[in-house]
């Protein structure tokens, strides 16, 4: 039967099993960055369309094309954050968060939404563990976040982990670049496609990060921006490559790597395995604080994909037992219900998971429902067990049943489950 209604296309229900390696990957993001430094923030996910199309950039496919704005009722044009590191930025400058100490560290995790084609790993509403590092130009904060990411993936037990690193230089770099991207686009054009037609006249780097013809620019030989580096920009990458060999991490150079925004400078990077699409992004953005109305300060940040890494975990993930230790069953009498009431919440206040209480279905069905549900052990109350203050404990894997006192069920189950 059709359902009245259904989830908005492009958007999931995360349910129990999965949820579980959603907070994995959540948790273990979280933990390891805290371990950096980085402090947790949570933001709005909604903002001033401004924001985005500013700092994101106008002739991104992200703005251009993804973004979900709407006007609220005062005629706000406001969107819903397609990305974390604009909003970071934002509350950075507006909390003055700046002033106590030159550099700063947050990461974030939350839902990001963008208006996509829906299909395997790319979602309408998705999620992302993010982390920001404000005001160190040195490629040692670079190399550390590259390592974190590395680190973390390693933590989660995926292996294989693909690290592809690129420069895409400052402003000055990029505009020694942009007329040998421009020849070579122009005599290229009819093989083009539509878009990066369009890109040619608006924005000609984009074109090396569309969908469509990426493969092309790799097969045509178009020019790549690390040749044209000024010796700073040059500097900097070489100097991030020797830490990350110093620290043992493997990355290849990906010179046709330049990301889908507008505000990197320097380093960019991704992450995937063999096979996926990238799971894990990030790069420099040193000239965005001060777009947005604040001092010049270097930045370095990156933004992992939990729904594209939880699609590896589940491959290696065995589910985790979807039914708690224990299931309490008991007669249908008030004094009963209060106590096995009791003592659910007394039980999972020890972290001993519980089910039941069911007083509305038969003693019977109760027991029936306790043998399905798979439960380590079955917890009794009856007339007999109230009068004696006990419970009976059955194993139900041994199938042996003991009395025992109330007063000790927890530490039995703690010592046994
Ligand atoms: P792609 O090239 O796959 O479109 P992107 O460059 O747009 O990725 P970023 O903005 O760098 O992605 O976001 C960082 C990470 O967030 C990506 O590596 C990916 O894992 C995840 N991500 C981005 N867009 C989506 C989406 N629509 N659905 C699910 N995950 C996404
Ligand atoms: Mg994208």
């Amino acid at each position: 039967m059709k359902h009245r209604y259904q989830r908005v296309r492009g958007t999931y229900d995360i349910l129990p099993e999965d949820l579980l390696l959603y907070l994995k990957a959540e948790e273990t993001a979280r933990t390891m960055m805290k371990l950096r430094g980085y402090k947790e923030i949570r933001l709005p996910t909604f903002e001033e369309a401004g924001l985005f199309i500013h700092a994101t950039g106008e002739t991104t496919d992200i703005v251009e094309k993804e973004m979900y704005t709407f006007k609220d009722k005062k005629e706000r044009q406001l969107a819903l954050r397609p990305e974390g590191t604009p909003g970071v930025v934002r509350a950075y400058l507006e909390n003055a968060l700046n002033t106590a100490f030159p550099v700063s560290k947050f990461c974030y995790t939350g839902p990001m939404f963008r208006y996509e084609r829906p299909q395997g790993g790319r979602r309408r509403e998705f999620f992302q563990s993010g982390c920001e590092y404000f005001g160190n130009p040195h490629p040692v904060a670079d190399a550390e976040l590259i390592l974190l990411m590395n680190d973390i993936y390693a933590s989660l037990g995926i292996s294989g982990l693909i690290i592809e690193i690129n420069s895409i230089g400052c402003p000055e770099c990029r505009a020694n670049y942009r007329s040998q991207l421009l020849a070579f686009l122009n005599s290229n054009k009819t093989q083009l496609c539509a878009d990066c037609n369009t890109r040619i006249e608006k924005n000609p780097l984009r074109a090396l990060d569309c969908k469509l013809d990426r493969e092309k620019f790799v097969n045509l030989n178009a020019p790549v921006i690390s040749k044209a580096l000024c010796a700073d920009c040059a500097g900097h990458f070489a100097a991030l490559q020797s830490l990350l060999q110093e620290a043992k991490v493997p990355f290849t150079v990906n010179p046709y790597i330049v990301r889908g925004l507008d505000y990197y400078t320097k380093t960019v990077f991704e992450a995937k395995v063999q096979g996926s699409d990238a799971i894990c992004a990030g790069g420099r953005y040193d000239g965005l604080i001060k777009l947005a109305g604040g001092e010049e300060t270097p930045a370095v940040g990156f933004a992992m994909g939990v729904d594209r890494t939880v699609n590896l975990l589940r491959a290696k993930t065995a589910p985790e037992a979807k039914t708690p230790p224990v299931f309490i069953v008991i007669q249908q009498e008030e004094k009963i219900i209060k106590n096995a009431f009791l003592l659910a919440n007394s039980l999972a206040g020890n972290n001993i998971a519980v089910a039941g209480p069911y007083p509305d279905k038969s003693f019977k069905a109760q027991l029936r429902l306790a043998d399905s549900a798979g439960s380590k052990y079955t917890l009794i109350l009856g007339e007999n067990e109230i009068n004696s203050g006990s419970v009976t404990l059955k194993d139900m894997a041994g199938k042996t049943q003991e009395t025992v006192k109330q007063e000790d069920i927890i530490n039995r189950l703690k010592s046994g489950v």
